[in-house]
C-alpha cells in the first residue's frame, strides 16, 4: 500500500462511503518497479503472471502481489508433514496453483484476518482453520460482494495486461467454509515446527499474528507493516489495537525477522517496539499529523504511520 493510494479512501467502508475517485490514473502498476526490498531477496520462480515468489526465511516463503496498490504478501511456511498458508490474497488470480508449484504437502489455509484483501483465494482450499468471531463467521459465509470492495479493484489500480479475463465490475471475494476453529494460544504443528495463534484485535477484531519460537519468526498481518498502517475503518478499535500492539512489542527480543502483509516482507523485530512507542506518543497528541482527507488523519513516523479516522482518535484519547 502506497501513500498515492489514499485516495482510496472508501478502503473497507461500507458501500455507502466515498465513491466519487473510482480510478487512479497517475500509477501504471504494469510498470512499476518493484520494492528494493524484493530486488534483494532470493526469488523462486513460478509459472504466474500475477505473483512472484520469494525465500524470506527457513522454509517460509513470500508469495507477493506486487502488480496493484495493495501490495499484499501471503506466506507459505513448510513443516515436515503439512504446510501453512497464510492468507490467500486479493482474490484477482487464482494462488492454488502457484502454491502447488511450491509444496506437495497437505496445505492448512489461516487467515492474518478477514478483510477482502487477505481471502481472496480461500475458496480454492479445503482446510481452513478460523478463529470463532462475528466478524470472521461473515465473511466466511458471505465473502465480500462487489459493491463492498468495487472502489478498491479498479482498472487503474491493477495491472490489467497480467490477468486476461478478469473483469473489474464483477470482482468479489468468494465465500469459504472454515473446517477448524482455533483460538488465541493454540498451536499449529506443521511436523517439527510449530505456530502459535496470538489474538491481536484492533485493526479487526480477528486479526491474528502467528510466532514460530524456533525460528523467532512473527507474522503480523495488517497490525504491523511499512507502510500507511490501516486504522480508520468501522470496524478497527483503537484501544484493542494498543493492547495488541504492547504484547508484539515486549515480544521484540525473542524475535530474528518479522513478517507483516503488505509492502516489505521482511521487517526488524525492533520496528514493533517502535510501533508500540509511536502509538502512545501519538494518542498523548505529541505528534503533528497531516490531514489526509475524508476525515482522517496520517501520523506519519520514519518506517511506518497510522492513518486514523478523526472521530475514532477524539473517541480513543478519552477512553
Ligand atoms: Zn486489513
Ligand atoms: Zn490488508
Amino acid at each position: 500500500m502506497r501513500y498515492i493510494l489514499f485516495l482510496f479512501l472508501s478502503l473497507y467502508t461500507s458501500s455507502n462511503a466515498i465513491s466519487q475517485i473510482t480510478e487512479i490514473t497517475d500509477s501504471d502498476w504494469c510498470n512499476h518497479p518493484y520494492r528494493e526490498s524484493l530486488q534483494k531477496l532470493t526469488e523462486i520462480k513460478v509459472q504466474s503472471n500475477w505473483f512472484k515468489v520469494y525465500r524470506v526465511g527457513q522454509n517460509v516463503i513470500a508469495i507477493v502481489e506486487p502488480y496493484n496498490f495493495e501490495e499484499v504478501i501471503s506466506y507459505l511456511i513448510l513443516g515436515k508433514n503439512k504446510a501453512l498458508l497464510f492468507d490467500t490474497g486479493i482474490g484477482v488470480d487464482s494462488i492454488s496453483p502457484v502454491v502447488k508449484q511450491l509444496t506437495k504437502l497437505p496445505v492448512l489455509v489461516l487467515n492474518s484476518h478477514t478483510h477482502f484483501d487477505h481471502i481472496g483465494g480461500n475458496y480454492e482450499f479445503k482446510n481452513i482453520l478460523a478463529l470463532k468471531t462475528s466478524y470472521t463467521l461473515k465473511h466466511a459465509k458471505e465473502g465480500w460482494n462487489h459493491d463492498s470492495i468495487k472502489d478498491e479493484v479498479t482498472k487503474g489500480s491493477l495491472c490489467l495486461q497480467r490477468l486476461p479475463g478478469f473483469d473489474t465490475s464483477h470482482y468479489y471475494i468468494h465465500p469459504f467454509e472454515i473446517s477448524q476453529f482455533v483460538k488465541d494460544g493454540d498451536e499449529v504443528d506443521l511436523g517439527g515446527r510449530k505456530l502459535k495463534i496470538i489474538a491481536v484485535p484492533g485493526h479487526t477484531m480477528d486479526a491474528i499474528a502467528l510466532f514460530d519460537s524456533t525460528n523467532g519468526y512473527l507474522w503480523t498481518g495488517d497490525t504491523f507493516y511499512e507502510g500507511p498502517i490501516y486504522l480508520f475503518a468501522e470496524e478497527t478499535y483503537l484501544l484493542a489495537y494498543e493492547k495488541s500492539i504492547t504484547t508484539l512489542a515486549k515480544m521484540a527480543p525473542r524475535l530474528k525477522k518479522v513478517f507483516p502483509s503488505h509492502n516489505n516482507p521482511i521487517s526488524e523485530p525492533v520496528r514493533l517496539v517502535e510501533l508500540k512507542n509511536n502509538f502512545l506518543t501519538m494518542k498523548a497528541g505529541k505528534v503533528k499529523p497531516t490531514d489526509a482527507g475524508n476525515n482522517m488523519l496520517l501520523f506519519q513516523f520514519q518506517y511506518f504511520g497510522f492513518l486514523i479516522d478523526k472521530n475514532q482518535l477524539v473517541k480513543f484519547r478519552v477512553e
